[in-house]
């Protein structure tokens, strides 16, 4: 068959498909590349991606080319083996895994220890004259079966062997005797016959099946759909399958499995990482079900842990992985996630990918890989994430804050969060939606709590490691994350907990430190994170190699501010009517609006004149010679209206108007759809002297900081929601009239700009005739989508959500640019722009000015900037160099 591919075992490996991830997944072209490097990797075979979709689609059944397709894999792993599947002397046993496109750490299944069965069990124990082993394989397997093909709840099988232990006075796995995992097996059986009402399938073809089949079911899972939704994964990728013999970590002392990244995926220092259990098999250290051991001796000594490293227990395989690390490393180029098990000092690599990582441990991953030669710089600027910077963005604790810790974890997921303590992930997402910041705290991590872990600030555990899923998904979310905390105890009945000697509620609030395991009552204060070192490093390269200009979306001197410390270039969108609904003011804008004629609108004017002034003045002194767009007054006046009587008597008493007349004002004000009313350059047609007032606080400001700073200021006044060109041109000449006036009283002239935003689909289409009247565009993709979608941008949220799930858009389209729709307006006004005035300056200061993928858009249509929120600033540096790249 065209869709399965042999690996390991001497297999050829002249198929470029079989190396090609969208065809056998990551896990199955890397075993393949693996192998071709001559790294040891147990043979196998791999079903491709296409079948998933296929499977999905054509009524979950295979046809008879995949059928034969698996006879010859089975084939060829018996050939290198020396095994036969299902028999009775000398099994033959494999692992059936998933494996997509892209990682996705623990949401879709496994199954391990396949093909045994009543008979062939003895082959194993004879075979490998280890009973115990034999049996403990195969409860291993029943159970894992049972769960993921069989759909029986894996805590049945738990408390069976919990009894069991407690019945003989045991306190560890590992004490279980041969037949005590014999009898358990019994158990185990009658336990599928029970739930079942049929016996635990005998027949390895028939087993083989099940778990291929359940692993291409898995991709259907709601926690696998969830996780690629947040992770933008196509839902028509599918998954791959691997079936590779098994090797044995739980052969004795002598065997071990283990997890390992080539430098440390949260902090990216150059040392080798991961945990290992002795006598184990994989899943016991990824599932979190005993907390593993450290891998290096620096580690443990470090951590200041008793149990040896491998290094110091198993000194002669521990070497030869090292050795296999250094090897990848400069293979793949970049940090490599491994799983490892050693059958008999034997070692074997089950896997190798790019490792998870943290942003901190990504920009020092790449910063020191372009030292070590490893890499170029353009290489290290397209690895990083740019949405994952947000992770270093924000505030940390502060070191000097006191800390009343209750106990302390593993530091699985760095960073600070302080929340609500909740204890399943769907008040996690319940309480998160209602604004608060929650901890989700769990007795172990397990994929299906993915949303919740998401919704959460923080997560802590306590039980698993370091690289159990929920550590490594937590990684790659940037979520902090406290894992193995042991002195955690859960009530799930009670929703309390015992952290410590504390007793805990849900709704409590602590702290976790996921730098160093910290976990503390109450809320520790914060402090604002210092961006120097490799940040500073990597952003200094994305300015180098980007073209497009990033400014910002700020109106109050402290945005500005903290935009300029990221490195903003300029401001590309002033909204001014925030500063209107200052608390001192509102009356005043209310009184304006509320006036019956001119003359009262121009009284309330004359109060906000010197207010909107020295806002002016207060951010051109931030900006310091950068550009600054100022957007005159926008909103549909129905926004600023007062709302119940406290607020229409507040304003009788400011205005000594009666409140009945207010009343009648505003019932006359009142819009049916203000986002298409009485808005944008509408005000300022029909209410001049708001516009006047504001060209006139922009001028003097302008005026009064380039007198005082000697730099030079040049505003850039913007006129919102334009649809055609004699709107633009009737403001144009009242600002200029407006600027004209301020320069004669003041003796002093500026230079400044007349522009417009493009927002509504007209004017996208007319700019041709706009770009007459406007020195530059802005377009204001949030207006754009909303009415060029003709999806109201405030009442989007309830239904857009389930547009995504169903894929009619591909992501939230006030998110990300629907570059397909408005994206053609976009092209088509800065195109038709340009051809009038060809130096017209382009930007865009729509959300989407701050999202990755719409910014590459704007970088293919030449767009001469960006503007961004403060927060998204290096963000949207970052993701200018990579369009650029
Ligand atoms: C826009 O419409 O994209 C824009 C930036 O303006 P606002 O969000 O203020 O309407
Ligand atoms: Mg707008």
């Amino acid at each position: 068959s065209a869709y399965v591919f042999h690996f390991g075992g001497g297999a050829r490996n002249d198929n470029p498909r079989a190396k090609d991830k969208t065809i056998t997944g990551g896990k199955g072209s890397n075993l393949a590349e693996m192998a071709g490097i001559g790294l040891p990797v147990p043979p196998g075979f791999t079903i491709s991606t296409e079948v998933c979709a296929q499977y999905n689609t054509a009524g979950k059944v295979f046809d008879a080319d995949i059928k034969a397709g698996v006879a010859a894999g089975l084939v060829h792993i018996e050939t290198a083996t020396g095994r036969v599947f299902g028999d009775a002397a000398n099994p033959l046993l494999v692992s059936v895994r998933s494996g997509a496109r892209v990682s996705m750490p623990g949401m879709m299944d496994t199954v391990l220890n396949l093909g045994l069965n009543d008979v062939t069990v003895e082959g194993l124990s004879e075979g490998s004259g280890d009973a115990r082993f034999a049996w403990d394989s195969y409860r291993r397997f029943i159970q894992m079966y049972s769960d993921v093909v069989l759909g029986v709840d894996h805590h049945r099988f738990e408390d069976a062997l919990e009894i069991a232990k407690e019945d003989n006075g045991y306190f560890a796995d590992v004490e279980m005797t041969a037949d005590n995992w014999r009898k358990l097996v019994g158990e185990y059986k009658a336990i599928v016959a029970e739930e079942l009402g049929r016996p635990f399938p005998q027949d390895v073809h028939e087993q083989l099946w099940g778990a291929i089949g359940a692993v291409f079911d898995s991709w259907e899972s709601e926690r696998a759909k969830v996780y690629r939704k947040l992770n933008d994964i196509p839902a028509d990728w599918g998954t791959a399958v691997n079936v590779q013999a098994m090797v044995f970590g739980n052969m004795g002392d002598t065997s071990a499995t283990g997890v390992a990244f080539t430098r440390d995926p949260a902090t990216g220092e150059k040392a080798y990482y991961g945990e290992w259990l002795v006598n184990a098999q994989g899943e016991d250290v990824v599932a979190g079900i005993r907390t593993p051991q450290y891998l290096t001796k620096f580690a443990r000594e470090r951590a200041g842990a008793k149990p040896l490293s491998m290094e110091e227990a198993m000194p002669e395989a521990y070497a030869e992985l090292a050795s296999v690390f250094e090897l990848l490393e400069k293979h793949y180029k970049d940090m490599q996630d491994i799983e490892f098990t050693v059958e008999k000092n034997k070692l074997w690599m089950l896997q190798t990918r790019s490792g998870k990582r943290t942003a901190k441990a990504a920009l020092k991953m790449a910063v020191d890989m372009v030292g070590e030669g490893l890499i170029d710089e353009a290489t290290a600027i397209a690895r990083i994430d740019p949405m994952a910077l947000d992770q270093l963005l924000h505030p940390t604790l502060d070191p000097k804050a006191p800390r009343d810790v209750l106990t302390k974890g593993l530091p699985a997921s760095p960073g600070a969060a302080s929340g609500v303590v909740v204890f399943d992930a769907d008040t996690a997402e319940r309480r998160a939606e209602m604004g608060e910041a929650v901890i989700l705290v769990r007795v172990e991590t397990s994929p299906e709590d993915i949303h919740g872990m998401h919704a959460a600030k923080g997560i802590l555990t306590a039980r698993g490691g370091m690289t159990s899923h929920a550590a490594v998904v937590a990684r790659g979310m940037g979520r902090p994350c406290v894992s193995g905390a042991s002195a955690l105890s859960i009530d799930m009945a009670k929703r309390t907990a015992k952290i410590g000697n504390r007793d805990v509620v849900e709704g409590d609030i602590i702290t976790l430190d996921g730098s160093n395991g910290d976990i503390m009552w109450g809320e520790v204060p914060m402090v604002e994170p210092e961006l120097v070192g490799d940040f500073a490093t990597l952003m200094a390269w994305a300015d180098k190699h980007r073209r497009m200009k990033v400014r910002t979306n700020a109106e109050t001197p402290l945005d500005c501010q903290v935009a300029r410390q990221f490195g903003a270039e300029g401001i590309g969108l002033c909204r001014t009517e925030h500063m209107f609904f200052d608390a001192g003011r509102i009356s005043a804008v209310r009184q304006m609006i509320l006036a019956e004629d001119e003359a009262g609108r121009r009284a309330a004017l004359a109060k906000l004149l010197p207010e909107q002034r020295a806002d002016f003045i207060a951010i051109f002194d931030v900006m310091a010679g950068l550009p600054v767009t100022i957007r005159l007054l926008d909103p549909p006046l129905h926004e600023f209206l007062p709302h119940g009587d406290a607020e229409f008597e507040e304003l009788a008493e400011a205005t000594g108007l009666g409140v009945d007349h207010l009343k009648r004002r505003a019932g006359e004000l009142h819009e049916f759809n203000p986002m298409l009313g009485h808005r944008g350059c509408r005000l300022g047609i029909t209410f001049p002297e708001i516009y006047e007032m504001q060209a006139r606080a922009i001028f003097e400001a302008a005026v009064e900081v380039a007198t005082k700073s000697g730099e030079a200021v040049v505003p850039e006044v913007m006129v919102p929601l334009v649809a055609t060109k004699k709107e633009l041109q009737i403001l144009r000449a009242l600002i200029d009239r407006v600027a004209a006036q301020v320069f004669a009283e003041k003796g002093k002239t500026l230079h400044y700009l007349v522009g417009t935003m493009i927002e509504l689909p007209r004017a996208a289409l007319m700019a041709g005739e706009i770009a007459e009247e406007g020195k530059f565009f802005s377009f204001g993709t949030n207006d754009l989508t909303q009415t060029t979608l003709g999806v109201s941008r405030d009442d989007a949220a309830r239904f857009l959500n389930p547009y995504v799930d169903q894929g009619i858009y591909p992501r939230d389209p006030f998110v990300s640019l629907d570059i397909e729709g408005v994206g053609q307006l976009v092209e088509l006004a800065a195109e038709r722009g340009r051809k009038t005035r060809p130096d017209i300056k382009l930007g865009i200061c729509g959300e989407h000015g701050g999202d990755p993928a719409s910014i590459a858009f704007c970088e293919k249509v030449g767009l001469d900037y960006v503007s961004a929120s403060p927060y998204r600033v290096p963000i949207a540096r970052l993701a200018a160099a990579q369009a650029a790249l």
